[in-house]
């Protein structure tokens, strides 16, 4: 087992992936002409092994690139409700019926908040059997969490801390602070800049936690700086663009939460924002931010 745990990007794409279903547009077009790094999956994560981040409708495609690692999670963290980054009816396939041999030896726990929850309960299929049950039969937990709340998870001992997003409302969505085997990720996607509640909270952490690989939301891409598209503002709030980004880093070095030599990126992308893999590093990579892509671990 490695002894310092990687973020694996594992999917860099906002809802629609890219080339985006039914798009034509010019990032599209290269992408499917470039290929590599330009063909984007739906954003998840995978943390040292032990603990996936979102398991989307590309959630297979992960497995598959990367059966060694997640095989070896046992929680799956899930940042919000939106179809990008859960899939109910893949968690069925966990139950010994699909899963002959078992890759996850015991049970997976979905950590999540209630319309989360009240989303599993609503698509999965559950015939006579109540939630709890229809969980349990596939080798399921649930886990209730709430924006701002501490948990450890059992058995990696990961510590996990919740913030309120600035994302759809009504799924209370979060990001996420992860400390496992020493080394604490922040995933900040799906979000606009951080409600000041969330600011605040982070700023209590000051000499606890100190943040060595951090992912902020880019679906906007390089929207509002001027090496992006012409005339688009910066994205604020829902998801993040380039200018919302380098504010945000800023204001985690200034509250002392970045770790020295803090890995800094940036995911999440929309084909509407504009640019090629190219163009986002051309931008980012004098400027210290690693621009995410399938497969890159941090
Ligand atoms: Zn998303
Ligand atoms: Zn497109
Ligand atoms: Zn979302």
């Amino acid at each position: 087992m490695e002894t310092k745990p990687e973020l694996l990007i594992l999917g860099s794409a906002a809802a629609e992936g890219i080339p985006a279903i039914f798009c034509d547009c010019r990032v599209c077009r290269e992408a499917a002409k470039r290929g590599g790094p330009d063909v984007r999956a739906r954003t998840c994560y995978n943390f040292g092994g032990d603990v996936q981040i979102d398991l989307g409708p590309d959630g297979l495609q992960a497995w598959q690139a990367h059966h060694d690692v997640l095989r070896r999670m046992r929680h799956l963290l899930v940042t919000h409700a939106h179809e990008d980054h859960l899939q109910p009816s893949d968690l069925v396939y966990k139950s010994r019926w699909f899963a002959g041999v078992p890759a996850i030896d015991g049970v997976l726990t979905v950590h999540g908040t209630a319309p989360t929850r009240a989303r599993l309960e609503n698509e999965l299929w559950l015939g006579d059997e109540t939630f709890e049950e229809k969980f349990r039969n596939c080798g399921l937990a649930f886990h209730l969490f709430k924006p701002f709340d501490t948990f450890v998870l059992d058995g990696c001992g990961a510590v996990v801390r919740t913030f309120a997003a600035d994302h759809w409302e009504r799924l209370q969505p979060c990001v996420f602070l992860v400390t496992l085997r020493g080394r604490t990720a922040f995933v900040c996607n799906d979000t606009g800049w951080l409600p000041d509640a969330s600011w605040d909270a982070l700023a209590k952490l000051r000499g606890e936690v100190a943040i060595d690989v951090a992912v902020l939301d880019d679906t906007g891409m390089l929207a509002g700086a001027p090496e992006g598209p012409d005339g688009a503002d910066a994205w604020t709030r829902g998801h993040m663009s380039a200018p919302t980004i380098l504010q945000a880093y800023d204001k985690l070095d200034e509250l002392g939460l970045l770790a020295p030599g803090c890995v800094r990126a940036v995911n999440h992308f929309s084909h509407n924002g504009g640019s090629t893999h190219d163009e986002l590093r051309a931008f980012y990579e004098p400027r210290g931010i690693v621009v995410g892509h399938d497969g890159l671990a941090l």
